[in-house]
């Protein structure tokens, strides 16, 4: 196998700054594209912050307000935890006295909350169209061919999916009904391990990304060992025999934030910054990986930046809503985001103040606006595959 984005599946071509801005990057066929339901206050309301803080006081513990990392600065203002997807939603099933848990993410993220809290809670996501494009990039009909591929090949038997926190609930279930585990950029390499200890293969969803990296960068497996499976291409795009020799079967999917940083963009800012360390999010491409001097989730890189010393330099890869706030928390070191190009999560940046005060002005008047709710099926299968996770050595 060749390191070429070709091969990775990555769209190499840089796309303008104003489009970045404009969420051009997100892919149509992916979103949602759910319109908020209701009166949305204007965003040039200039009581906007009043009213936030306004209905938050007035619903008190009842509400319970999740911040993701790369959410924006006005919606992490009312956030009572913030943190990553996994942790957000643990946080949510240790407040079962909270009614109503408002996640400011993305549609996966508050899927996984559902699953986790008590039915008596109910999930908001303030704007429906909040998805998230590499989640999406995997549905329940692509990966039961998908399976229905690995058995022609007489291999489905002896292979365990693995499937990132970043993928739907139909995903979860799938992975926990065919005996898998989900697993979070943290703790990939131990659900790996615990993978090849039940079976001979993995079938890794959906962020080709972070199953490649896990697996050849800190699990001895050689880019050989892994085959990316293309679910718009028959049989995935690959042979029985491929699929046979494979010990990895990666999904072929991706973060349309991580995935713009490029091996050039690493070069340039150790041209540009002498002495910079470069910090990158395992969801980059394995060449940016392989350049940068360090790889770790979003609560590694926060841990990293907080520990680093004073007067140090650092290039961070990942999504910059949370890169500013580093830099901004850090005024003692330099801390520059990874690319020229400025690039936001579009999805994440869909939540924005006049969302979230209109959630809960309507939570206030008794309407539980957007719920996100999981069907039970769905749900056991989902939670056995969380469960198994959480069980990971
Ligand atoms: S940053 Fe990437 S993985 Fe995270 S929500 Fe956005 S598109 Fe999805």
């Amino acid at each position: 196998m060749t390191t070429t984005t070709e091969t990775y599946g990555v769209d190499p071509s840089p796309t303008p700054l104003a489009l970045l801005l404009l969420g051009r990057e997100a892919d149509p066929a992916s979103e949602r594209g759910v319109e908020c339901p209701g009166d949305l206050p204007a965003a040039s309301d200039p009581d906007l912050v009043a009213r936030a803080r306004a209905a938050k006081e007035q619903l008190g513990d009842r509400v319970f307000i999740l911040g993701h990392h790369y959410q924006r600065d006005e919606v992490i203002e009312f956030a009572d935890v913030t943190g990553d997807s996994f942790k957000l939603a643990r946080d949510a099933a240790a407040r079962p006295e909270a009614e109503y848990i408002v996640f400011c993410g993305v549609h996966f993220m508050a899927e996984s909350a559902d699953i986790l809290t008590t039915d008596a809670q109910q999930v908001v996501l303030p704007d429906l169209a909040a998805g998230c494009s590499m989640a999406d990039m995997a549905t329940a009909e692509q990966v039961a061919e998908c399976w229905d591929a690995l058995t022609d090949a007489g291999i489905a038997d002896v292979t365990v999916p693995v499937s990132y926190m970043n993928s739907s609930a139909d995903i979860k279930a799938f992975t926990g009904k065919h005996g898998g585990t989900i697993c979070t950029s943290s703790n990939a390499k131990r659900a790996l391990e615990w993978a090849f200890e039940q079976g001979q293969k993995v079938l890794f969803l959906p962020d080709q990304h972070l199953g490649r990296n896990t697996a050849v960068l800190e699990m001895g497996f050689s880019l050989e060992d892994c085959v990316l499976y293309n679910p718009h291409k028959p049989n995935g795009g690959l042979t029985a025999e491929q699929l046979r020799n494979a010990k990895m079967i990666l999904w072929r999917g991706h973060c349309s934030v991580h995935g713009r940083f490029s091996l050039d963009s690493v070069n340039e800012v150790r041209e540009r910054i002498p002495g910079v360390t470069v910090l990158v999010h395992p969801e980059c491409k394995h060449e940016v990986v392989t350049a940068a001097d360090m790889v770790g989730s979003t609560e590694y890189i926060i841990k990293a930046l907080d520990a680093a010393e004073p007067g140090s330099k650092w290039a961070i890869g990942t999504e910059l809503n949370l890169v500013r706030r580093l830099a901004k928390a850090h005024p003692d070191k330099e801390v520059v985001f990874l690319d020229r190009a400025v690039c936001f999560c579009s999805t994440m940046n869909r939540i924005d103040l006049p969302h979230l005060v209109w959630a809960l002005e309507s939570l206030v008047e008794g309407r539980v606006p957007n719920v996100i709710t999981v069907d039970p099926e769905t749900e056991k299968y989902a939670k056995a595959a969380l469960d198994r996770m959480l069980a990971l050595p």
